[in-house]
């Protein structure tokens, strides 16, 4: 059930800058330092003169506890589909299973399809190796690994689904090229592992090509992921704009938040055509929850990726300055002091109020920062229109077989005992390596086994077919597990080889 506490709307006002209306948004306290850190941004942004009419929802942990494995009740979705907006604290998601992440929930569920996380180091005034590092990835947010698609399917061997689609990948590219147009970015890079998978992150990195071709003043390049976090981590200084699918993104966007300076410093905004989510990247750290501890950077950053979506980027510009004249003056926190870098050690409050205390100041070293014509969400991507389908013939079937032997040949032939008409055994893999024919005795062997049925020649096969070979496989005890159909696409292979094959 949901726990939700209050709904009111609670205005944010100052007549400082503007008499323009309050902006409806949601926002979430969410579990551990999320109150506090939330309660600094929102004094700040009142002080800046934000204008925001806010409804608080309650998600997350005692959500969960209450009984919703979903963490979020349906008067929040409401609230969210409402404004469009939601400013969202870190959360805890319950060890055990059975809990859903609601980060993965809510980006997909709201098509929030882009992850954009500015990574920048604020040198000499907080520690870093790479003084000079300003990097913006652009993560898929939707797809890839997070569709969150998983079974075990025999005693031995478990799978996850990595689905990646077109519309996925151009629309996460064009925004990441959109995007480099807009903020005055000179380079795109697309990290991909097609040397591996090379119909899934084939398609990511085919589609870089294609789009980014359509931006001739934007450079262009592809690193397979390996190789490029390892030059992101040592040389961020390269690179630009990173785009890339939702698990790699996932990683080297910590990575790059941490060398930059901290992960506490980061905030993140998950833009979709229907709404908006903004949020630091750390956790909820329940560890230090209630210590006046936390460093409320990373969610004050979301929040002024927030004011500039909403069309407030004047006041955006303000809590920026002062945020980045308050790191000059030394006054950090835990996370990011330093003997003989910082000055003042100082808690979550007191960076607050120090923050609030220079509104209306620049920054002496760092570059100031003028307000955006350019917000995170102003960047639009045109809609996916279908192009005509690709001529699809089915070639073949592959037949995820369960079977505790070792000897493939033992199963071939009870395979070719069983197989229907229209159909032959072609190969057998084991976690991908064939194994039949003429296998490797090298090659370790699970209860896994895809079993290859190629049409034969001249032949046209159908649904009905399909079902008789399979009909015939569990006559003869064969524990199939599941299947893949296998297409051609106007001629073109739908399907990887086996490894060895
Ligand atoms: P974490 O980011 O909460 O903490 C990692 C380390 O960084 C800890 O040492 C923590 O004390 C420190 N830290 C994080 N934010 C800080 C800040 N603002 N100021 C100072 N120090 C800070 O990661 P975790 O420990 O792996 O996860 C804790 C919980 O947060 C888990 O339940 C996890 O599921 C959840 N989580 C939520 C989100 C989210 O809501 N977006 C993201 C990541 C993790």
């Amino acid at each position: 059930m949901n726990t939700l506490t209050a709904l009111k709307p609670l205005h944010l006002e100052s007549t400082a800058l503007s008499q323009s209306a309050p902006v409806p948004i949601t926002v979430a306290m969410g579990d551990g330092i999320g109150p506090e850190i939330m309660v600094a941004c929102l004094e700040i942004m009142q002080a800046a003169g934000a204008r925001l009419a806010i409804e608080a929802i309650d998600i997350g942990e005692g959500v969960y506890r209450a009984g919703n494995s979903a963490g979020i009740g349906a008067d929040a979705w409401d609230s969210v589909r409402r404004t469009r907006v939601l400013l969202k604290a870190p959360i805890t998601t319950p060890q055990g299973g059975g809990y859903k992440s609601l980060n993965v929930t809510l980006r997909k569920s709201l098509g929030l399809f882009a992850n954009v996380r500015p990574c920048v180091s604020y040198h000499p005034f907080v520690a870093t190796k790479h003084p000079t590092m300003d990097v913006v990835i652009v993560r898929e947010n939707e797809e890839d690994l997070y569709a969150g698609i998983e079974h075990r399917q025999t005693d031995e061997v478990y799978q996850c689904l990595k689905l990646v689609s077109r519309p996925g990948c151009e629309r996460i590219v064009r925004y990441a090229f959109e995007y480099a147009k807009a903020h005055g970015r000179k380079k795109v890079t697309c990290f991909t592992k097609d040397n591996i998978m090379k119909m899934t992150d084939g398609l990511f990195h085919k589609v870089f090509d294609e789009i980014g071709a359509q931006y001739p003043s934007i450079a262009r390049e592809h690193l397979i992921v390996d190789i490029g976090a390892a030059r992101l981590a040592d040389t961020p200084e390269d690179f630009d704009v990173i785009v890339t699918s939702n698990l790699y993104g996932d990683i080297i966007s910590d990575i790059a938040a941490q060398i930059a300076g901290s992960v506490g410093l980061a905030g993140s905004a998950n833009i979709g055509a229907h709404g908006a989510m903004f949020e630091a990247i750390h956790g909820s750290a329940p560890t230090i929850a209630g210590t006046d501890v936390a460093n409320p950077s990373g969610l004050l950053l979301a929040s002024v990726m927030m004011l500039d979506h909403i069309g407030q980027p004047e006041v955006a510009a303000r809590i920026h300055n002062a945020w980045l004249r308050t790191l000059e003056d030394g006054i950090h926190t835990a996370d990011v002091f330093a003997q003989g870098v910082s000055g003042a050690l100082v808690g979550t409050k007191g960076f607050t109020a120090a923050v609030i205390e220079r509104l209306g100041q620049t920054p002496r070293t760092l570059a100031a920062i003028a307000p955006s014509s350019t917000p995170a969400g102003a960047v639009q991507v045109a809609p996916y229109i279908r192009p005509k389908p690709a001529k699809k013939a089915m070639v073949g079937i592959d037949v995820f077989v369960d079977w505790s032997g070792s000897d493939a040949d033992v199963l071939a032939a009870g395979l070719k005992g069983a197989t229907t008409p229209g159909f032959g055994l072609t190969m057998i893999t084991n976690r991908g390596v064939k194994v039949w024919p003429a296998g490797l005795p090298e090659t370790f062997r699970t209860d896994h086994w895809r079993c290859r049925f190629m049409v034969n020649a001249g032949m046209t096969v159908n649904g009905h077919m399909v079902a008789d070979l399979l009909r015939q496989l569990a006559t003869a005890g064969v524990g199939f597990v599941k299947t893949e159909h296998l297409y051609t696409f106007d001629g073109e292979p739908g399907f990887s080889l086996g490894q060895g094959q």
